[in-house]
């Protein structure tokens, strides 16, 4: 499977899961009888798996194609240690956007009604919240964001232990990408990070270099 592919079955699962969140707590909302904290909890539990495994998989595709470059890899780089780091990451990462989302949800949805709503103008006023639009959105910028994560984690583990210098490059997923990401499509440490902007799927192209000018 190709490194797209993969990171499309990624997004569309942490979709489906926050899509299955949002539909909990849409139904409790109509209810009347909403509960956010449990809310929370189902939202950082699917981000925190999600982006554990995402995390740690984009740090073993660096870790074999450094493996492959003259510079070398470093076989010490494990699976089961690339899992504690995602774990590591993801559970922090998980726990704050999913609060986010919550609030974003909570105070949206109680922004968004008139006075005096009618039960008609609550359902689509709700609905509008949790739309499979708004969980793909999240699910693309969070993946490309742990593939991010997991791949600078690595890189600098490659530096440390092979004492070169790490440097990337800019490269945009495809010709759909937008025109400020084409901007900077093979340009060297732009100084920002993918995701640029929601729905990002840009990535890093990741180079040893030897150190110059060391003190
Ligand atoms: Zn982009």
């Amino acid at each position: 499977m190709s490194l797209l592919a993969d990171r499309f079955n990624r997004e569309s699962e942490l979709a489906a899961a926050l899509l299955a969140a949002f539909a909990r707590l849409r139904a409790d909302l109509l209810a009347g009888k909403p509960d956010f904290f449990g809310f929370a909890s189902d939202v950082t539990a699917a981000l925190r798996n999600s982006l554990a495994a995402t995390f740690a998989a984009a740090g073993g595709w660096l870790a074999v194609e450094m493996a492959g470059t003259p510079t070398g890899g470093d076989g010490r780089i494990t699976e089961a240690m690339l899992r504690t780091r995602g774990e590591a990451y993801a559970a922090g990462v998980a726990a704050a956007l999913a609060m986010k989302i919550a609030n974003d949800v909570r105070f949206g949805s109680a922004t968004m009604l008139p006075i005096g709503a009618t039960d008609a103008q609550r359902q689509s006023s709700t609905a509008q919240l949790f739309t499979p639009a708004r969980a793909q959105s999240i699910a693309i910028t969070e993946t490309t964001r742990a593939i991010s994560a997991g791949e600078d984690d690595v890189a600098a583990l490659i530096a440390v232990a092979t004492q070169l210098a790490v440097t990337w490059f800019w490269e945009i997923e495809d010709e759909r990408a937008c025109d400020l990401c084409k901007e900077l499509d093979g340009s060297e440490r732009p100084g920002v990070q993918p995701p640029r902007h929601p729905g990002c799927r840009c990535r890093k192209r990741y180079a040893m270099k030897a150190l110059s000018g060391r003190i």
